[in-house]
């Protein structure tokens, strides 16, 4: 259906929150339009008239950062404060009543006033200079109120409504209240943008990386489909309404799955929580699962100077593992500090690229020292909680590795696994799997590798997914490498939080799936609804697909007949 000159439905991009909304879009614009400043010539009866109109629209400005502060809590509502007073700053009024004295317009003289801050802020360095975002984000505020346009970013809508933007930044996302924030659609970003994240922690649906999101008119009404990726314009509205209605009762029907995790013909699948410290262990211990599919171990570390002593990592790896008991297990990873995840004991500075650097067991690699001491750490846990530990490795490129260091994971008596991120390794899992217990496929840096991609580029989104047929068959090598030697392959990035990709990895042969709680029963679910055999079957046609848009077709298309 054209909706549109210039858009044409249904839109597609990547689906990040598998859900439905149906809600009119409203706009949100990062920029003032240029239109609107072009026919801006106002007529002032004298320099302190024009400062006058500037002080009213910098007032707006500072009350409506307020207002959104005070619904905000923590770091945002202490950032949207300082952006109210700032908007409000005395020297900043004098810096334009200046520059209108000698001539300058006002819109003209409200830019030369912020870069005249700039540039002073940009000077003193550190966290003045952080500042300078916001100060740009008040001139085209101020700019907007002066030339009658509504504000720059995010607006609460008085309705329910889908909110359609280039991208949103942290302090738009502040506050995003789901009772009236029905829906996200993003020009820009990827699955592991900001806007994707807090949509999946607010558990918004939400398609990310959608071309020509911003030339959908406002008030159109959009169908958003977060599990097939499309924005559809205009649809209609009973069909539309019930479509929602039929996806709010079954995601509410998925809420009450229990596990334990299988097919549903009984092939058995593990279904595992990925955790960060005690506190989300403890969490995601009531959830449905057989135990940790990933402890993330140097998220415990990111504020730490000194490297903790044996006594203390012991300490604190017995908080994740005491909190799943004798019948569970837990798999520890090894620190994977470096590149993303800085921490100051362990990672190597100065590094031209960090990605490709020495991150994960590579550290180890001049200072064994300190893979020793976290080994005995984790073993003096699961000797005290008497839960078991299997422990793993990050970026292994080699079978040498895989091999050296499940040799000093065994001499502990734990099991030893080392995690497949890296394609070499995937190539080679057959015989990676000779030398060790287990492999867990971690999809997020596999997909990065694989198809040169950044993770942490929006701009990439299309190449970071790991429905990338090229992805899918490291995978497929990896699963069948697993079920040749009879050992465990599981998957633990993000991938495995995808109900509907779950059923195509079960398919290749992956023996459990390791996410975060919150996708744990979406996930066990969908898979006690299918076959093995469909499973089977959807692994053949995303591996057969030509690109992830072709393959969750078919796997849509596979499960509801
Ligand atoms: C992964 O790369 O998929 C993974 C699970 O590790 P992380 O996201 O912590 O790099
Ligand atoms: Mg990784």
């Amino acid at each position: 259906m054209v909706t549109s000159p210039e858009v044409r439905s249904p839109l597609r991009g990547t689906p990040v929150v598998p859900a439905l909304a149906h809600g009119p879009a409203v706009l949100v614009r990062s920029e003032v339009s240029p239109e609107a400043i072009a026919a801006y010539r106002p007529e002032f009866a004298d320099a302190e008239a024009a400062v006058a109109a500037y002080e009213a629209a910098a007032q707006a400005v500072s009350a409506g950062f307020a207002h959104k502060a005070e619904r905000a809590s923590g770091a945002a509502a202490e950032v949207l404060t300082a952006s109210a007073g700032l908007a409000r700053d005395k020297g900043l009024r004098s810096a334009v009543r200046k520059h209108v004295a000698a001539g300058a317009g006002l819109l003209d003289a409200v830019h030369a006033g912020v870069e005249q801050f700039v540039t002073v802020f940009t000077g003193m360095g550190g966290l003045m200079a952080e500042r300078v975002t916001d100060l740009r984000d008040i001139e085209r505020r101020v700019v907007a109120q002066l030339v009658g346009e509504p504000e720059p970013g995010v607006v609460v809508p008085d309705t329910p409504s889908v909110l359609v933007a280039e991208d949103l930044a942290p302090s738009d996302t502040a506050g995003l209240d789901p009772a009236v924030v029905l829906g996200l659609v993003t020009e820009r970003g990827g699955p592991t943008s900001h806007t994707a994240i807090i949509a999946r922690q607010l558990g918004i649906p939400c398609v990310v990386g959608v071309h020509g999101a911003m030339a959908i008119p406002a008030g159109t009404p959009l169908l958003v489909d977060g599990v097939a990726g499309t924005v559809e314009l205009d649809p209609d509205p009973t069909s539309a309404q019930e479509r929602v209605a039929a996806d709010a009762a079954q995601r509410a029907a998925l809420a009450s799955w229990t596990g334990p995790g299988q097919t549903a013909d009984g092939a058995p699948v593990k279904i595992l929580a990925n955790v960060a410290d005690g506190e989300s262990a403890r969490a995601a211990s009531s959830a449905p699962v057989q135990g940790v599919g990933l402890f993330r171990t140097e998220l415990c570390f990111l504020n730490r100077q000194d490297e903790p002593t044996v006594e203390e990592q012991a300490n604190i790896y017995g908080e994740v593992l005491g909190a799943f008991g004798e019948d569970r297990y837990v798999v520890v990873r090894t620190l994977d500090a470096g590149s993303d995840k800085p921490v100051a004991f362990a990672t190597h500075t100065g590094e031209e690229n960090p990605a490709l650097g020495v991150r994960g067991l590579r550290l180890s690699f001049d200072n064994p020292g300190l893979l020793d001491r976290q080994l005995e750490g984790i073993a003096k846990a699961a000797a005290t909680t008497g839960t078991e530990a299997w422990v793993m490795a990050p970026m292994v490129a080699t079978v040498a590795e895989a091999e050296e260091f499940a040799t000093k994971v065994r001499a502990l008596g734990l099991k030893a696994g080392v995690m497949i991120e890296v394609p070499s390794a995937a190539l080679l899992a057959h015989r990676i799997l000779e030398v060790v217990d287990f492999l867990s496929i971690g999809t997020n840096d596999l997909t990065q590798y694989a198809m040169a991609a950044d993770r942490m580029a929006t701009d990439l989104a299309h190449l970071t997914d790991p429905w990338q047929p090229a992805v899918l068959q490291l995978i497929a090598i990896t699963a069948h490498a697993g079920r040749e030697a009879g050992k465990p392959v599981g998957i633990c990035g993000e991938a495995a939080a995808d109900p509907l990709l779950a059923t195509a990895l079960i398919g290749m042969g992956i023996s459990s799936l390791s996410m975060a709680a919150r996708a744990v029963r979406p996930v066990g679910a969908q898979l006690a609804k299918v076959s093995f055999q469909t499973c089977e079957a959807a692994a053949e046609a995303v591996l057969g697909a030509g690109d992830p848009a072709a393959g969750r077709a078919a796997v849509l298309r596979l499960l509801s007949t």
